[in-house]
């Protein structure tokens, strides 16, 4: 691990503050993805800030008749809130569907949002990766590509997002607050948060250097049928080939997400209408420009199959 320094911020400006001061620097929250990255030298920070001090552990009601789930709600007790599971249960599924609970009782809202990809190249540093290294390459094109992305796809590489948490957040509309290192205060919707790879595939978010996440935020609840499956290598504790987060109203219309496939959480509102046509008809429209590797095509038929199992059970 290379040397760094380390402080723990006191309060949100602080954090930001310090993270304006220092190049190189980073926010550290449960610590379960950067700690592990550091071990490796994937990530070299400088200087880490540690937030766990800062007052953002609190989920509160708004004004609107949503929830403000602050940034350093750990992924147990989000999962287990009242409120979420009564009114958001597609959260708390996907939510319950990730890791360990070992690991749930660290990880928090807004490190869950910005872990980093699952690629086995990323992780090998004897291996060209354009995220890792910008301009080094890709080893995954042309290389073992059964896990990576089907649509959303660039040259420069072909990694998908792991979170659970963010598919059921782009299917419920989520905001994620922020401030920036001088103080001024933003709200992105969660559509616009991640990025798709392009020629910058190191560069994951819209958020600008030392942009702290203060919260993210659900609207109020629309209530439905609210399902997260997983499919997956192995039952559990593995990330997924294909997810799906949905939520189906009686008369059949809906929203969809899907997870395992893109480079963020993949989401095409104009195929929802096609709901209460059925699976088959959705799916072309979610992966119409799909462009998928040999080793992976198989994702293409386990999206439509997968949601053809969720629209099964939302039917009951
Ligand atoms: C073995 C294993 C299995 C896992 N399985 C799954 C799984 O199946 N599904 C799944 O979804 N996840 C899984 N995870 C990932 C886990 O959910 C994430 O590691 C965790 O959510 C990260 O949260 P954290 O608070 O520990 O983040 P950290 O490791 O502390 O930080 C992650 C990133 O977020 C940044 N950051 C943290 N807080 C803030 C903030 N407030 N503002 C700005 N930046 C911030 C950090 O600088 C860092 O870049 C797994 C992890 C492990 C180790
Ligand atoms: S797919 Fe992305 S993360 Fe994986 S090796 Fe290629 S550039 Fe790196």
């Amino acid at each position: 691990m290379k040397a760094f320094s380390y402080e723990r911020a006191s309060s949100v400006e602080a954090a930001a503050k310090a993270a304006a001061g220092t190049r190189g620097a980073k926010f550290i929250a449960g610590g379960t993805n950067l700690l592990d990255l550091m071990k490796l030298q994937i990530e070299t920070p400088t200087h880490l800030i540690d937030v766990n001090d800062l007052a953002l552990d609190k989920i509160e009601a708004t004004p609107e008749g949503g929830l403000r789930i602050g940034a350093l709600v750990r992924n147990t007790d989000l999962a287990s809130d009242e409120r979420v599971r009564r009114d958001y249960g597609l959260l708390s599924r996907a939510l319950l569907a990730g890791a360990s609970g070992q690991l749930r009782n660290k990880a928090t809202t807004a490190g869950n949002l910005l872990q980093r990809t699952r690629c086995p190249y990323f992780y090998d540093t004897n291996q060209p990766c354009n995220k890792r290294q910008p301009d080094s390459g890709c080893a995954a094109i042309g290389g073992f590509s059964r896990q990576h992305a089907v649509i959303g796809v660039s040259d420069a590489c072909i990694a998908t997002h792991p979170s659970d948490m963010a598919i059921a957040m782009r299917a419920l509309d989520a905001t994620v607050e922020t401030v920036r290192p001088d103080g001024t205060t933003r709200r992105i919707p969660i559509a616009d948060f991640h990025r798709l790879p392009g020629d910058t595939p190191h560069v994951e978010t819209v958020l600008e250097p030392g942009e702290l996440i203060t919260a993210a935020t659900l609207p109020k609840p629309v209530g439905g049928k609210q399902i997260y499956r997983k499919v997956r290598d192995r039952a559990s504790y593995a990330f997924a080939l294909v997810s799906i987060g949905a939520i189906v109203q009686p008369d059949g219309t809906g929203r969809v997400a899907v997870g395992g496939i893109a480079h963020k959480p993949w989401r095409v509102e104009a195929a929802e209408a096609d709901l209460p046509k059925g699976a088959k008809a959705v799916t072309e429209k979610l992966l119409a420009g799909a462009h998928p590797t040999e080793q992976n095509a198989f994702k293409v038929t386990l999206v439509e199959r997968t949601l053809s199992a969720v629209l099964a059970e939302a039917r009951g």
